[in-house]
């Protein structure tokens, strides 16, 4: 399969001479299967240009999977040509909020308020699935929800193809116990802290042994005190994660929109120079996204 990124911001897109290299669109990632399957990771910004392309590959039925419906990985779809090709076939995936369907989330940027295209007038047909934890067969892919820890419900996935695997984290924190300060006593906080565990152990396993990981790393280590509870991980938090699920590859994505360039070379030289010493050596590759690149594996 080939991965290729159309976005690679998290929060708000970023033009300007500071983030040309890396890119300033929001989240948006591309997945070629080799059977032909087109799956899409989010509609941040950058499913504006890829939309351009998928228009002129008219017979191409389109697998859009939303992480989860912030708006920095929703609000390219309006701008998504496709979704206006009469008969094109567009299948949405994602969670659904408490009494919302996925359907009526996304419904509601597009009102006439914000936009002047109503959802109800776009000529594409357009399903909408609501994802559980569950794995989804399309053509020759597997590709498998689970939630993560994120302020809304949020969605990693998991796709398989033949022997090949790669991971797409979505918006995630590692749990924590946020109750070990309260007034606890020892016993449970014990409790708490064994579950905290049983649950990152869980986002372990979902990882395990996959040839890409991209992974939510908005934050450097010095920065994530200060961040506790925003549902994002730090550049170390997913060195971590990679190392413990045994991943070949780790891709840092969903940079943090004040973040330069350069800050994000120094992010990447430093998470290596760490790896490097942990004597570790699974990992055989160590990058940031960048907007146009591709990965195949
Ligand atoms: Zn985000
Ligand atoms: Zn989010």
């Amino acid at each position: 399969m080939k991965v290729k990124f159309w976005g690679v911001r998290g929060s708000i897109p970023t033009p300007g001479k500071e983030t040309v290299r890396y890119g300033g669109n929001t989240s948006c990632i591309g997945l070629d299967a080799d059977d032909g399957t087109v799956v899409i990771f989010e509609a941040g910004t950058g499913i504006r240009t890829l939309g351009l392309k998928l228009a002129g590959m008219p017979s191409v039925e389109i697998h859009l999977f939303l992480s989860h419906t912030h708006w920095d990985h929703i609000h390219g779809f309006p701008f998504f040509v496709p979704a206006y090709i009469p008969n094109r076939v567009i299948r949405i995936y994602g969670p659904p909020h408490f009494d919302k369907s996925l359907q009526q989330i996304m419904a509601q940027q597009m009102v006439y308020s914000y936009f002047p295209v109503n959802s109800d007038e776009l000529q594409a047909r357009i399903k909408y699935v609501d994802l559980k934890e569950e794995t989804v067969e399309i053509g020759g892919l597997k590709i498998t929800s689970k939630l993560m820890n994120h302020p809304v419900t949020c969605y990693a996935y998991r796709v398989t193809e033949g022997a090949k695997s790669m991971v797409y984290t979505g918006d995630n924190e590692p749990y924590y116990n946020f109750m070990a300060s309260a007034a606890m006593d020892e016993t449970e906080v014990d409790e708490i802290t064994m579950i905290v565990k049983e649950q990152n152990d869980r986002n372990i396993e979902f990882v395990k042994d996959c040839d890409l990981l991209i992974a939510d790393a908005q934050y450097t280590d010095a920065e994530y005190p200060t961040k506790v509870g925003w549902g994002h991980s730090s550049n170390l938090q997913v060195l971590d994660l990679a190392m413990k699920a045994g991943a070949k590859e780790l891709v840092m994505f969903h940079h943090e929109p004040t973040r330069s360039d350069d800050q994000i070379d120094e992010i990447v030289k430093q998470t290596r120079e760490y790896y490097a010493a942990t004597g570790h050596s699974g990992i055989k590759k160590i990058s940031a996204a960048v907007e146009g690149e591709e990965i195949i594996i």
